[in-house]
C-alpha cells in the first residue's frame, strides 16, 4: 500500500486555516460574551431591570413618581406611559419576559400593568396585586400568584421567591396594610395600594446569583448558599450595622447594590436626591468597616451597570 504523501505547502495551507478558525471561534466567543454580559439598570427605589442579553426580568416598577401633592391631594395615581417609554428607551433592554411586585404599595407597583402590556410579561404579585392588574385590564392568563420558596424559570433566570416582610415605615408600623377588596376603587389614592404580602427574591443565573432584597425586614427567610451580588432596599433600616451583619454578610456577597434610597417624590428625569434620614454615606461607610472585601456599587438612573465584571473580583 502507499503512502500518500502530504507536502509542505498542504501542511502550512492547514495550519493558516486551522489557525485563522481558531482564532474566529476565540472573537466570536467574545463579541457573543460581550454582547450577553448581564446588565442591571435602575432606575430609582427598587424597581430594577436585569438582562441577560437575550431576555430581562424586572422588579418592583415605579417609574411616573407622582408628587407630594398628588399624595397629600389623595389624587387618583395614574401611570405615565410616556415616561416609562422615554427611561426604558435611554439604553437598548431585551424583551422583558418576566416582572415581579415585591409588594403591592404604590412605589413597587404603579406601572405594573403598562411595563407588562409593552412585552406581554408573565407577571408575579400577590393578591392584592392580582387585583390592581386586573383593574388595570392584565390579561388574566399572564397573573400569576406567587408563592414563597418556589422557583419560576424566565429564560435563564430561575427565581426563588422567599418569605420577607416590610420594615415599620414609624413607631413600629407599616402604612396601608391589609387585604385590597375587589374590585379595585376606580379613583385609587396612594392609600389604596395596601401591602399585603412582602417578598425578596434569590435569582439564580449561569452568569451570577443575586439576592435582591427592596426591604430592610431582617427577618427574611435564609437560604444556606452564598451570593455574588446583593441589592439591597437600605430605607426604614434600623441600623447599617444590623442590616448588614444580619442580611447582607451571611450571604458573603462579592458587592452589594443600596437601592431605594431616592427622594422617589421627585421625578426621575429631576435626578437623584438621597434625603439625610435614609443616610446612604453612612451605611457605605459601615460597609467598608464591617466588610471591607464586599465591593458597594452605587448606580445611577437609567445608566446599565456591567456585572460581568463582577466574575474577577474575589469570593
Ligand atoms: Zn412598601
Amino acid at each position: 500500500m502507499g503512502r500518500r504523501c502530504i507536502s509542505k505547502n498542504t501542511v502550512i495551507k492547514l495550519v493558516k486555516t486551522i489557525s485563522v478558525a481558531a482564532v474566529a471561534a476565540t472573537l466570536l466567543t467574545t463579541v457573543s460574551n460581550a454582547s450577553q454580559a448581564m446588565k442591571i439598570h435602575w432606575f430609582g427605589t427598587s424597581n430594577i431591570v436585569i438582562d441577560d442579553g437575550e431576555n430581562a426580568i424586572a422588579f418592583d416598577p415605579f417609574f411616573s413618581r407622582p408628587g407630594l401633592w398628588d399624595l397629600f391631594s389623595l389624587s387618583t395615581l395614574k401611570p405615565d406611559p410616556e415616561v416609562i417609554e422615554h427611561w426604558l428607551s435611554k439604553s437598548p433592554i431585551s424583551k422583558i419576559k418576566g416582572v415581579f411586585v415585591s409588594h403591592s404599595h404604590y412605589d413597587h407597583i404603579l406601572d405594573l400593568v403598562p411595563l407588562a402590556k409593552k412585552f406581554s410579561s408573565q407577571v408575579f404579585v400577590d393578591d392584592n396585586g392580582r387585583t390592581i392588574a386586573m383593574f388595570q385590564g392584565y390579561q388574566e392568563n399572564l397573573i400569576k400568584i406567587q408563592k414563597v420558596n418556589e422557583i419560576y424559570s424566565v429564560g435563564k433566570f430561575s427565581v426563588e421567591v422567599l418569605r420577607s416582610g416590610h420594615a415599620p415605615h414609624l413607631w413600629g408600623k407599616v402604612f396601608m396594610s391589609g387585604k385590597i377588596k375587589s374590585p379595585f376603587p376606580r379613583e385609587a389614592s396612594f392609600l389604596d395600594y395596601k401591602n399585603q404580602d412582602c417578598f425578596s427574591y434569590l435569582i439564580r443565573h449561569p452568569q451570577l446569583t443575586i439576592l435582591f432584597a427592596p426591604s430592610s425586614f431582617e427577618d427574611v427567610e435564609r437560604k444556606n448558599v452564598t451570593v455574588d451580588l446583593i441589592i439591597q432596599g437600605i430605607a426604614a433600616r434600623k441600623s447599617s450595622e444590623s442590616l448588614l451583619k444580619n442580611l447582607v454578610i451571611p450571604y458573603r456577597p462579592k458587592a452589594v447594590m443600596p437601592v431605594h434610597h431616592d427622594n422617589f417624590f421627585r421625578r426621575l428625569d429631576a435626578g437623584q436626591e438621597v434625603p439625610s434620614g435614609v443616610a446612604l454615606d453612612e451605611f457605605i461607610q459601615t460597609t467598608k468597616q464591617l466588610a471591607p472585601e464586599v465591593v458597594v456599587i452605587q448606580p445611577q438612573y437609567g445608566k446599565p451597570i456591567e456585572i460581568g465584571a463582577l466574575n474577577k473580583l474575589r469570593h
